[in-house]
């Protein structure tokens, strides 16, 4: 494709995806297709020659887009948002075109600066403490995903244990690699039982063990300071060492917020464990200062991580994780072979945000978050959150002026609704006629949500951060599973 060509085939695409914005409420959210459709669709071998960009297309609209489900519908009411808006798609464009592994400053400066930034911007505007910023001990770094900051702070929260609180207690370079190796097999991450499973995945890839703490109704399914001790007390007593504790602002099945000031207090004694932050959706809303209340206790941990790819306007990926202490990622992650040796580098004037994570290369992220942030300005983007969460409001409202139909399985938050369907008949629990009404919801594929297991409760989970949603629509998505719950009860 020379220059020309492409010039021709990117405004068409331009256009293409101006329509396809255009008719995003007129399509279907999930896709028809069986599994295996796209192998009947292409060839078994690569194509040996060259071919036309008007046939790639062709094919990408007929075999693809059948494919594809609509994350950005209205109708998509399912896991958490992906927002998507113009200025961060004009963004991913000019980060592929500009393409560059920026791992150290000198790789492209302005990727490393524009970085530090914008994240700067962002922590002042949710309100973090100044020591998540980059003129202190601290600072932010984009990470591809809420699970990639979590592994990335589990492998620094292990090595400062095993340095801080094992190997210093020993004075030859001999006795201080023993206790390493004898620590490292009782090294124990936690979480609650609500907490997304990326926690447990990081566990996985660290080595570690993992432990669950149970979590009650009686708490809105919050992890609590003294749930903590008594979990890091039984772990102790059984020779484990608590190193990593995640606590979440807005859990994945239900928004749970764990009592950060209690857990805090809790782990006082425990100066050596990290304290991580996930508050991978719901710290959206933290850019409206009217939420910030829920940072209160934050003093205590040691990172937070907040997906603007989730309810940010800001296209996967851009996972945005703060330390408070940057030395410990870099003392984790940091190995410099000669090839990667330069001037910069060496003058410490720098950062490079390779030692901040686990792939050396990384992309162009800050391109779309500054693109965003200038086009709607922290007043749009506050405008969005509200908007959507009244929308969420709205829908809880409507779940709610029908006791009869529905009842609330946990407390509405972050424009997200959990509820179950009330059964009509005696010989029918809640359970089951809420699981039958997800699973035809789930196969007419008017909306999409998701179901959800809430300590042995079936629920129905309803989110609505998609930029493209209004209260019509969540009105239409409600009358639909009201006719469908109703049906339902009655079959
Ligand atoms: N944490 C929470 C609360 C989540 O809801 C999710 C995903 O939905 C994650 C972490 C993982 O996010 P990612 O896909 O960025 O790894």
């Amino acid at each position: 494709m020379d220059p020309e060509e492409y010039r021709r085939a990117a405004y068409a695409s331009v256009d293409y995806i101006v329509d396809y914005y255009k008719t995003i409420t007129e399509r279907q959210v999930v896709s028809d297709v069986e599994p295996g459709y796209l192998r009947q669709l292409l060839p078994s071998e690569m194509p040996q020659e060259p071919e036309s960009w008007d046939d790639i297309h062709k094919d990408f609209d007929s075999h693809i887009v059948p494919g594809l489900t609509h994350w950005q519908s209205p109708n998509f009411l399912a896991f958490f948002p992906a927002n998507v808006s113009f200025p961060s798609i004009l963004g991913e464009l000019y980060s592929a075109a500009f393409s560059a592994p920026a791992f150290n400053w000198i790789c492209s400066p302005a990727v490393t600066e524009l970085e530090t930034i914008v994240l700067d911007w962002l922590a002042k505007q949710m309100g973090l403490p100044s020591e998540f910023l980059s003129d202190t001990e601290g600072g932010g770094v984009i990470q591809g995903s809420a699970s990639e900051a979590v592994v990335t702070t589990m492998v620094a929260a292990r090595d400062r244990y095993l340095r801080d609180a094992i190997a210093s207690k020993y004075s030859t370079e001999e006795e201080k690699d023993a206790a390493i190796a004898a620590a490292r097999g009782k090294l124990v991450a936690f979480a609650s039982d609500q907490t997304h499973s990326s926690t447990q995945k990081a566990a996985l890839i660290a080595g570690v063990r993992f432990i669950a703490i149970k979590t009650y109704a009686e708490d809105d399914y919050a992890l609590t300071g003294a749930a903590l001790t008594k979990a890091f007390k039984e772990a102790e007593d059984k020779g484990l060492l608590p190193f990593f504790l995640t606590a979440s602002l807005g859990t994945t099945a239900i928004c749970a917020i764990d009592k950060f000031v209690e857990i805090g207090e809790a782990t006082k004694d425990y100066p050596h464990a990290w304290k991580h932050i996930d508050a991978a959706y719901s710290g959206a809303a933290l850019i409206c200062p009217e939420f910030q209340h829920y940072l209160a206790g934050v003093e205590y941990f040691d990172s937070f991580d907040m997906n603007m790819h989730k309810w940010l306007l800001v296209n996967f990926d851009a996972s945005c994780l703060y330390v408070r202490k940057r030395k410990y990622l870099i003392d984790a992650l940091s190995i410099t072979p000669s090839y990667l040796r330069n001037e910069a580098s060496d003058s410490g004037l720098v950062i490079d945000y390779r030692d901040w994570q686990i792939p050396l290369g990384r992309r162009f992220r800050s391109l779309k978050i500054w693109f965003v942030m200038r086009t709607y300005g922290a007043k749009g983007m506050q405008e969005h959150v509200r908007k959507t969460l009244g929308i969420g409001v709205h829908f809880t409202k409507l779940i709610q002026a029908h006791p009869d139909v529905f009842s609330i399985a946990t407390p509405p938050r972050f424009g997200l609704t959990v509820f179950q369907v009330v059964p009509s008949k005696p010989e029918e629990t809640a359970n089951d006629v809420t699981k039958k009404v997800a699973n035809r919801i789930s196969n007419e594929k008017v909306i999409f949500l998701t179901a959800s297991t809430v300590d042995g409760k079936e629920c129905i989970r309803v989110v609505t951060g998609s930029p493209w949603a209004t209260d019509k629509s969540m009105t239409e998505a409600f009358e639909y599973i009201l006719t469908v719950s109703e049906e339902e009860r009655q079959t």
